[in-house]
């Protein structure tokens, strides 16, 4: 991962981002336990919302001069890649509803503002639902190099619970068709403590992502959310829903089974094989700064956390296509942090990781040493067995990975 050592105060402007997250908030329809900000049925906007996402991204560089400064002043011809991106990903919602046509435009932009370097990673979320080879191969073509499919179960009465579009016919063909379509770099989500699901929908699920030599899995507890469908179904029986030894049975039932296939557990929730890991992702976990255009972005530049104002589609096309767009228009400041909270957010960041936190990376970026920062705090953790100091990195144990929120709670 580039750009990981970041020096002391470095949160000033000085250096540059190099990672962009795009927000895609349509769905095809919502989902049962979702309360992500996604909007069903707003197909039909899709494009007038790619030209707002375009215009915002070209202001950017006005607004987040100490990132811009470069992007001002660099031609895109002689972007080179310490200027240029490095990760790029399409969240959402359903960035897969995206035509190829639309990717390739985004990308365009991005590159023309920013640069793309050769080796950026280019990550689009797709939903089984809404693919097939023909399209997958096109979103290649546009410069699409990693897919993450919203798999979720391969097992029909648990995507029926879910409320998920697909089903697990579906969701297999979306496998085999990111293969075809040349996607070697693919991860597939995998949801765990779901009402109804039993060991064997675990291990069936797995057991196809193996047999498809798919190298990456994310995986996720699901949570009862207020305001779902799912959360009035479950609200005054709550019974029914999945014990925490249940979901924690089959979280130790994949991560074991994967470890024993040479997966790497690099994330509380991720797991890859050698090289696979989500460059993106880890770039959050090193606690680095971001891009992140879209309805329901947040950003974290220059020191400081930031979200978008416009609560619908409407209002941020609208907002977009304002003249003399001020920044106050579009983000609201949600926070500005300081170098005490960076530190204890590099601690809790880097302890998520199966690498831990390095002591050299903490010293390198706030020139002082980990160890005398958070001493009482590390000696806690590490008498506790939650962590352990192997190779000049603290990173958590396997009965720390477990009670990973004992040791995150320390650093809030
Ligand atoms: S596909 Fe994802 S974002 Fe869309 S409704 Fe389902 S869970 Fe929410």
């Amino acid at each position: 991962m580039e750009n990981c050592n970041r020096p002391a105060g470095a949160f000033s402007g000085e250096t540059l981002s190099k990672s962009v997250y795009i927000h895609i908030p349509f769905c095809v329809r919502k989902c049962a336990y979702c309360d992500f900000t996604s909007f069903p049925g707003c197909e039909g906007r899709i494009g007038e919302y790619v030209d707002a996402l375009c215009e915002e991204i070209q202001l950017s560089k006005n607004f987040f001069p100490g990132n811009g400064n470069l992007v001002d002043v660099v031609p895109a011809s002689e972007k080179t890649s310490d200027t240029a991106l490095s990760t790029i990903y399409f969240g959402g919602g359903t960035p897969s509803l995206l035509s190829p046509e639309m990717v390739e435009k985004i990308l365009e932009k991005l590159r023309d503002v920013f640069g793309i370097s050769d080796a950026c990673e280019i990550t689009l979320e797709a939903n089984p639902g809404t693919i097939d080879e023909e399209k997958l191969r096109a979103f290649k073509n546009a410069g699409v190099n990693r897919l993450s499919l919203g798999i979720q179960s391969l097992c029909d009465p648990v995507l029926k619970t879910l409320g998920r579009i697909h089903d697990s016919e579906a969701g297999k063909k979306a496998i085999l068709a990111s293969k075809s379509a040349g996607f070697s770099n693919l991860s597939c989500d995998m949801m765990l403590g779901i009402p109804g699901q039993t060991m064997e929908d675990v291990r069936s699920t797995l057991q196809f992502f193996l047999e498809n030599k798919v190298p990456h899995v994310s995986l996720y507890s699901l949570i009862l959310e207020e305001g779902t469908p799912m959360f009035e179904t479950y609200q005054g029986d709550i019974e029914k829903f999945v014990s925490q030894e249940q979901d924690r049975a089959m979280y130790h039932e994949v991560v074991n089974t994967l470890k024993e296939q040479g997966f790497f557990h690099y994330e509380i929730s991720n797991m890859s094989l050698p090289g696979y890991e989500s460059r993106h992702n880890l770039m959050y976990w090193r606690a680095e700064e971001y891009y992140a255009f879209g309805l329901g972005a947040h950003y974290y530049l220059q020191g400081e956390r930031g979200t978008h104002k416009a609560e619908t589609v409407d209002e941020y096309i609208a907002t977009l296509r304002k003249e003399d767009i001020r920044k106050e228009d579009i983000y609201e400041v949600e926070e500005r942090i300081s170098e005490e909270d960076q530190k204890k957010e590099f601690m809790m960041l880097g302890f998520r990781t199966g690498s831990g936190v390095k002591e050299q990376d903490f010293e390198k970026r706030f020139g002082v040493k980990m160890e005398s920062e958070f001493a009482e705090e590390i000696r806690r953790e590490q008498k506790a067995g939650l962590i352990e100091h192997i190779d000049g990195s603290y990173r958590l144990t396997d009965k720390g990975f477990d009670l990973a929120n004992q040791v995150f709670s320390d650093y809030i």
